[in-house]
């Protein structure tokens, strides 16, 4: 195997942001005014992920963490709820559930795309369920056309779809496909959902910050909390929008030269993401045998492999809502997640291969 000094770029990290070198000078616009909470930076923001993705409105948020907690929150969901999720996760979608006082009820996935199908839904469906959530595992979208009438028919609404004819959640995390340093976006489905978003998000104060700061008095209509995305972060976005097409035609090319280099290994099949209609956000494989031990070789020798998730149904944290998801179980202690970034050449790619084969082989 190479040297440490012939290590093509990017393997050892499992994922990084694109800076495209207009990041630092966005910052330096906004800094100097002196006003960092939600601000024109952030309308800009909104108005160009509506812009990219093709709808008339998006809500800017703190984190996706946030986006998740107050869609629940805007279609009113709390206690006595159940809301239907994937265990294959990561846990703030539980978080989300659990925070709003509503009970998360994990559903099985498929064991190919690791997420779930209408049957796994439709056999976690319970009297109290309000709402699905059905996680885009890699960004691959999850159709649930086929049972979207019934679940309408039962009141059952649907959270984080890829359709714009669901409340859509989004992560700017510094390692998904669009970041803001740290922010999240929530596409609304009508003007009213958008207004009590915008409300819960920001003090439950009707006003803008701008017609607040221009009058004497303003006007609390409800609950709310400080989750408005800052100008800091919001400039970042600006800056990166402008170059998302370049970064997801990047993404695209570097999972399937994953796709070509692994064609050949035994031992470990690609997770596909359907990348012609996907951005991918990672690249995974699952093994036949002995993940833990390939995980350990591939850390040791410097590539960032990662385990995108450990199952939650098995967190001490809930196991109030522990249920038995063989399926969930068998596939989550065989999944590994490849170094996965842009900044990641043709090189890098051979390179982890080459080190995950070697790594198959010393631990059989
Ligand atoms: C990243 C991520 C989140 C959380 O988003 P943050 O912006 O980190 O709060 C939630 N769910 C999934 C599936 C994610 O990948």
């Amino acid at each position: 195997m190479a040297s440490t000094t012939t290590r093509p770029p990017g393997v050892e990290r499992n994922a990084a942001p694109l800076l495209h070198g207009t990041e630092a000078a966005a910052l330096a616009a906004v800094l100097p005014g002196g006003q960092w909470g939600h601000g024109p930076a952030t309308d800009q923001f909104e108005a160009g992920v509506a812009d990219l993705i093709g709808v008339t409105d998006t809500v800017a948020v703190n984190s996706g963490t946030t986006a998740l907690h107050l869609a629940l929150r805007s279609i009113g969901i709390g206690p006595g709820d159940d809301v239907v999720l994937p265990s294959l996760t990561f846990c703030v979608s539980v978080q989300a559930i659990t925070w709003s006082g509503a009970a998360p009820r994990f559903a099985e996935i498929d064991p190919r795309m690791l997420a779930v199908t209408p049957d796994t839904v439709l056999e976690a469906l319970t009297p109290n369920t309000r709402a699905v959530m059905p996680v885009l595992y890699g960004g691959r979208a999850v159709d649930l056309t086929p049972i979207r009438d019934h679940l309408a028919d039962r009141g059952i609404q649907i959270i984080e779809d890829a359709a714009p004819t669901v409340l859509t959640c989004f992560s700017h995390d510094p390692i998904k496909n669009l970041t803001t340093g740290q922010g999240g976006t929530i596409i609304p489905r009508t003007r009213e959902e958008a207004d009590t978003l915008r409300s819960l998000r920001l003090f439950g104060i009707v006003q803008s910050n701008d017609a607040r700061a221009a009058m004497p008095s303003y006007e609390v209509q409800g609950p709310g909390m400080r989750f408005d995305m800052s100008q800091l972060n919001a400039a970042i976005g600006v800056a990166q929008l402008k170059h998302f097409p370049q970064t997801a035609a990047h993404r695209q090319h570097l999972w399937r030269t994953y796709q070509a280099e692994l064609a050949g290994l035994d031992g470990a099949h690609l997770v596909d993401v359907d990348v012609v209609n996907t951005v991918p956000f990672n690249c995974v494989v699952v093994l036949d045998h002995h993940r833990d031990e390939v995980f350990r070789h591939l850390r040791e020798h410097g590539i960032g492999v990662a385990v995108h998730y450990p199952p939650n149904h098995t967190q001490a944290a809930f196991s109030a809502w522990h249920r038995d998801l063989p399926v969930t179980e068998q596939v989550a202690g065989r999944i590994l997640g490849l170094p996965f970034h842009p900044a990641m050449t043709h090189d890098s790619v051979r390179y982890t291969v080459a080190a995950l084969a070697d790594a198959i082989k010393a631990a059989a």
